[in-house]
């Protein structure tokens, strides 16, 4: 079963709103193994929004749309559909009654624009909503279905869940769309491929390559009658590239870096601290995100101005020297937060998060420090602004030393 997505609203195609609701309803397809092939969004105006249908009608079996529903004069996706099959609209008497009954329940007149809530052709039957004035439609026509829900999530989200979800499932065929994400750090994308070259072309799995914050991540992709035999197709594909380049994967799926840092450490019985500058906390903030962090997380300070980075036992001969920005700071901060705290291992961050240069060093300049019971190492990078990116992206590239530094400490 091919679909297509239909997000409705002028404010989508302003920039003034971000469509949500196209990837909340996407995600779910896979797992129904319905095949999504587009997208779309389109303001609120008749003409867009038949032709978006006509498009949309013309590709797929299914469409999904979202928005447009609201009782007011710009809300026309009743009015789209009915042209685009043709039917003619009435305002259905039951469902008219169900609108004023609850407008009595809230105690107060019903504004005449409500009435085309109401309003249905004859290939469309109401999908109730549970959460507010606007019912859905369900159509059936000439072997396609069209499905028009709510914008608002709060309303789009547990009508999907009750009333068009557990239906569709019983349409769709017997296929299940499975994707296993394995998440790497510390290959170039370029070589990466190179090295999983064999694994393009197979037949019944696809991979794909794509680039996130947290590294380079693949994705195995198949289609199976079930899931049991999705998974039979998925895990030779994995141990494969386990085989080639495991010692790059941090994790797979929903998982998170600063959880397998988590797992790493208390497996290995160390403890970490930090002293931070320019992530002011962040690096802190995201290692306590995961619930028992305490159990290997010592503490951290925001060191901002020399002399609190000072009177924490950085040598300030080297701030001199080098200025506080610099890799030999970074490594006296993770060296301190160390020495300070008992901790087996040390993080410190200094750079110029922006927009303005500091020390003659330009925004986005960052050094981060790691000392272990081995040594100390450091790290420097130049990152693109904004101010909030730089401290996200210091984050994160020192989580990601700190797992390549345990796993080999793992040996
Ligand atoms: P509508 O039913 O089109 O009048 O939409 C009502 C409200 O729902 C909008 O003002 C948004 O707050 C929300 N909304 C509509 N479409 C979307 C969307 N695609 N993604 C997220 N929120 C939406
Ligand atoms: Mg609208």
């Amino acid at each position: 079963m091919k679909a297509d997505i239909l997000s409705i609203g002028t404010e989508l195609i302003m920039g003034e709103l971000v469509d949500t609701n196209a990837p909340y309803l996407a995600a779910h397809l896979p797992p129904m193994g319905i095949e999504l092939q587009r997208i779309t969004q389109a303001p609120d105006d008749l003409d867009s929004l038949v032709q978006a249908l006509e498009q949309a009608f013309h590709r797929s079996d299914l469409i999904l749309t979202t928005g447009g529903l609201g009782p007011t004069e710009d809300d026309l996706t009743r009015e789209a559909i009915a042209q685009l099959l043709g039917e003619t609209l009435h305002v259905d008497p039951q469902s008219l009654e169900g609108l004023k009954e609850t407008f009595r329940r809230r105690g107060i007149p019903m504004p005449g624009g409500n009435v085309k809530q109401a309003n249905l052709i004859p290939s469309a039957r109401l999908i109730p909503n549970l959460l507010g004035t606007a019912p859905g439609w369900w159509v059936e026509k000439g072997g396609k279905i069209v499905i028009a829900m709510p914008g608002p999530p709060t309303e789009l989200y547990p009508m999907w869940q009750t009333e068009v979800q557990p239906h569709l499932r019983l349409l769709a065929p017997e296929t299940v769309i499975l994707t296993r994400i394995v998440k790497t750090f510390g290959l170039a994308e370029a070589t990466m491929n190179d090295m999983l070259l064999p694994l393009f072309h197979l037949p019944n799995a696809s991979l794909g390559i794509y680039a996130q914050p947290q590294g380079i991540q693949l994705r195995i992709r198949v289609r199976a009658p079930s899931s049991d035999e999705a998974q039979k197709l998925v895990s030779p594909v994995e141990a494969e590239i386990r085989r080639l380049v495991g010692e790059y994967i941090w994790g797979a799926d929903e998982q998170l870096l600063e959880e397998q840092i988590g797992k790493e450490l208390r497996e290995q019985g160390l403890t970490l601290a930090t002293m931070e500058s320019c992530t002011g906390g962040l690096l802190a903030h995201t290692i306590t995100q995961v619930p028992g962090s305490s159990d290997y997380f010592r503490g951290g300070l925001v060191a901002y101005s020399n002399d609190i980075k000072i009177a924490w036992g950085v040598d300030p001969a080297l701030i001199r020297e080098h200025g506080a920005v610099s890799s030999q700071v970074a490594e006296d901060m993770a060296r301190a937060a160390r020495d300070r705290t008992g901790a087996d291992l040390g993080i410190g961050t200094t750079g110029v998060a922006g927009p303005g240069e500091l020390e003659g060093k330009p925004a986005g300049t960052v050094h981060i420090g790691l000392a272990y019971p081995g040594g100390i190492l450091s790290f420097s990078r130049r990152y693109p602004q904004p101010r909030s990116l730089v401290k996200q992206r210091a984050t994160t590239h020192a989580l990601l030393e700190l797992w390549r530094l345990l796993c080999r400490l793992r040996g």
